[in-house]
């Protein structure tokens, strides 16, 4: 392998940086229905109109009743609070009510046993053991007080967040508006998916990838389709493209073949703010603008692609929403096989994880070539090997950042 350093390569920490000064988080906030929110990123910071629970209740099925009233542990049943029809009486002293999950505890009451704990006999109820003052008792604001905050702004809403929004009572969220982003894949030996190939032609699988990574987001997607390596005609399309997105996502093209064109045009055009990371796999992201709009030109392999996306594609959407750019989480897993890699890059070979000696393992791809599709297919992440390292030996515990379909 070898450590030529033809040019002085971002770093990726340092491109983050860039982008998270360069990048205004899009103005625009959309009301949309809680049941349609999922995806979408909060424009607004709820506070809890109410407490939750917003009564005290009990978390068990059993009996309800006043602690310091039984200390034979016998009580006297004179009825039930049922989830939805609560007792509307308070509770005389020395006796109990039924209760279920989730139910009132009626005034009077501060204790409940669990009906596995009691006995009863006519209308005489035994208590053994006798619980401990509280037990089994939710209180109101518990979950969260009123006035207390329950979703902030620039939070991506997940399905429990929804179903919290929901239980505080509302019925509508004001989000981000959706993100235009164009797709484009460059290159003349690419065709479009099902097409009979000739001699040289590759299906264009660049877009249809992207297409699936940007799915589940708040996201206008435009499919750009397929540009042949022609300078005219990449002016032409990324000034059509500036004109309608906020963002361009672009794959091919950025590298230092002699028909590469974004680079060259994104100048010409607009600003290139960085090219060329301190990467492997992706040395060749190159990250500008033309007139307002953002332009990330990602590399043409495939391999490439899904790194690069989830390491500078992903960041910038975040940066976009008002959030802070942030990698794949990581956690540290031990190496099944030694590793070696180039000392001035950072390098995310894929890898899966493997249960080998009762451990799980991090099992480098046999084949790190970013051309490979079988190394993303048969891989559920990939490691993070810092650079100024040149072999990682086996058995040394190194960050493992999963594929996922959004990283948060
Ligand atoms: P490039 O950087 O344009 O030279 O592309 C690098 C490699 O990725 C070449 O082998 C291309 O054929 C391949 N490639 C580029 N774009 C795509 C695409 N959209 N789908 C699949 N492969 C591609
Ligand atoms: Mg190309």
């Amino acid at each position: 392998m070898s450590d030529e350093i033809p040019a002085p390569l971002l770093e990726l920490d340092d491109a983050h940086r860039q982008m998270a000064e360069i990048v205004h988080p899009v103005s625009g906030v959309v009301t949309v229905n809680l049941a349609d929110a999922l995806g979408h990123v909060m424009a607004e910071t709820v506070i809890a109109p109410y407490a939750l629970p917003p009564f005290d209740n009990t978390g068990v099925d059993g009996f309800a009743f006043h602690h310091s009233d039984c200390e034979n542990g016998r009580l006297k049943l004179v009825g039930q609070s049922l989830a939805g029809e609560p007792l509307m009486a308070t509770l005389p002293p020395g006796c109990a009510v039924h209760i279920a999950t989730g139910a009132v505890l009626p005034s009077g009451a501060d204790t409940v046993a669990m009906q596995e704990y009691a006995r009863l006999e006519g209308n005489d109820v035994f208590i053994d053991p006798i619980p401990p003052q509280g037990a089994n008792i939710r209180r109101a604001g518990f979950d969260i007080r009123q006035g207390e905050t329950a979703i902030t702004t620039a939070h991506r809403l997940r399905p429990q967040d929804i179903a919290l929004l929901g239980a505080l009572g509302l019925t509508s969220v004001k989000v981000v508006r959706p993100l235009r982003i164009g797709v484009l894949a460059t290159g003349t030996e690419l065709q479009e998916v099902g097409a009979r190939l000739e001699n040289g032609q590759i299906i264009d699988t660049n877009s249809l990838m992207l297409k699936q990574l940007l799915f589940g987001w708040p996201i206008d997607v435009t499919m750009l389709g397929i540009l042949p390596d022609d300078r005219a005609a990449t002016d032409a399309m990324l000034l059509k493209a500036a004109a309608d997105c906020d963002l361009l996502i672009s794959t091919g093209g950025v590298s230092v073949g002699r028909r590469d064109y974004i680079r060259d045009a994104v100048q010409a055009l607009g600003k290139v703010h960085f090219w060329k990371l301190a990467l492997r796999p992706g040395r060749p992201v190159m990250f500008g603008e033309i007139g307002g709009c953002l332009i990330l030109g990602l590399p043409g392999n495939p391999v490439s692609v899904l790194v690069t996306f989830y390491l500078v594609g992903m960041p910038l959407l975040q940066a976009l929403w008002g959030m802070t750019p942030s990698l794949p989480p990581a956690f540290k897993v031990p190496l099944a096989e030694t590793v070696r890699k180039e000392k001035h890059l950072r390098s995310f070979p894929r890898a899966r994880l493997e249960f080998r000696h009762s451990t799980w393992q991090a099992v480098p791809f046999h084949d790190q070539s970013s051309n490979l599709f079988t190394s993303l297919v048969r891989s559920d992440g990939m490691l993070d090997l810092p650079t100024g390292l040149t072999e990682i030996t086996a058995g040394t515990q190194v960050s493992f950042r999963p594929f996922s379909s959004g990283h948060f």
